[in-house]
């Protein structure tokens, strides 16, 4: 049996903490990482059924995508349904982690999955995250470099869209004296040194950052090797919000409204009635998106789906773009698939369980 700690390694990895956004509250929330897992239960939201679920059915971690502690905890009474709820959990032993923004921002994440059930081709993120990459520098003699590389590499670093193992090296030469203690690989105490060296610069995302270092130090043969962490400007194009893709066909405003109703599923769909033109290029963000609606007038889009816009921001949409609100719970209910099929792939000998409670809030009202 995995102890939780195993299941919340496994997950970070997938979908780093680092990518989360700057409001979000991502990680483990309530328990003890160093139990055993006796199951896990994978949900959107997590109301009290859900954890009445996960006692019933075994499981002592609850995977979710919103995290249920948000904005901090002051008081734990019972007085409303997130005190409750986390009360519930302690008494139960059952641990409470959040998958949230750092899932949203991942290419394959809760938006890709969205793409992907709309058949969009040509998938990209719509607005690449800035800030999330860096580039080591760092100087190795000409006979070392490759193993050195080779060491930095394993560890994911050099990896830019569909290639690994990049890098650039140029050569030069390193000077050096060592001082009294020092047992230098190269030289001698006391004396000036001066090495042909190569330099190297790696590009790495920022959450391997320690890897990357302490794989350097593992594999450079200097007892002190020189090095720059340098982070850069340059957006990622695989970390991001929402998606961008293009249809199999164009499509007229009221056939796509009938063919994404029927592929998701869909009750209700808010959508602005100035836009007339064809839907071809198609943005998308699973949750509260209505924040890349410029970017998706920009991006050339014809139409924006995903959930939470509001009145005045249909207008800003003008006629320029076909904005559909499908509801938030409705543009993410496939990240509990997305959940469960990654975590089954990985832990084969442990119960992993898809809730079965529908946890929207919100009804719709139909004559
Ligand atoms: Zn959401």
């Amino acid at each position: 049996m995995p102890r939780i700690v195993e299941i919340i390694s496994f997950l970070e990895n997938f979908a780093p903490l680092s990518y989360q956004e700057s409001y979000d509250n991502c990680g483990l929330l309530v328990g003890n990482k160093t139990e055993p897992c006796t199951g896990i239960l994978v949900c959107l939201d997590v109301i009290e059924d859900i954890i009445d679920e996960a006692i019933s059915k075994n499981c002592n971690l609850i995977v979710a995508h919103h995290p249920v502690i948000f904005s901090g905890l002051k008081k734990l009474t019972g007085a409303n349904y997130v005190e409750r709820i986390i009360i519930k959990a302690i008494q139960h032993n059952i641990a409470i982690y959040a998958i949230h923004t750092n899932l949203d921002n991942l290419e394959h994440g809760v938006s890709g999955m969205l793409a992907q059930k709309l058949g969009l081709q040509n998938v990209q993120v719509l607005a690449p995250k800035k800030g999330t990459l860096s580039k080591l520098v760092t100087y190795i003699p000409i006979a070392d470099t490759e193993m050195v590389l080779k060491g930095i590499f394993e560890t994911g670093a050099g990896s830019i869209g569909q290639y690994s193992e990049c890098s650039f090296v140029i050569q030069g030469e390193g000077s050096f004296q060592p001082l009294a203690g020092a047992h230098p690989h190269i030289g001698e105490v006391g004396k000036k040194e001066k090495v042909l060296e190569n330099r190297v610069e790696i590009m790495y995302p920022n959450y391997l950052e320690s890897t990357v270092v302490a794989a350097l130090y593992t594999h450079h043969p200097y007892e002190q090797p020189a090095f720059d962490l340098i982070p850069l400007l340059n957006q990622h194009n695989q970390v991001g919000s929402g998606c961008i893709g293009d249809l199999e066909k164009p499509m007229q405003p009221r056939d796509f409204l009938a063919y994404i109703s029927k592929t998701l599923e869909l009750s209700c769909v808010r959508f602005t009635t100035a836009f007339t033109g064809e839907i071809k290029k198609v943005a998308l963000c699973g949750g509260s998106g209505s924040f890349l609606l410029k970017n998706a007038i920009t991006s050339q889009a014809d139409v924006l789906i995903t959930g939470d816009f509001k009145y005045h921001d249909f207008f800003d949409a003008e006629d320029r773009i076909l904005v559909c609100d499908i509801g938030h719970y409705e543009s993410e209910i496939h990240t509990k698939e997305l959940l469960f099929t990654v975590l089954t792939k990985k832990f084969v000998n442990i119960a992993i369980v898809l809730t079965s409670i529908h946890t929207n809030p919100i009804g719709y009202y139909q004559l």
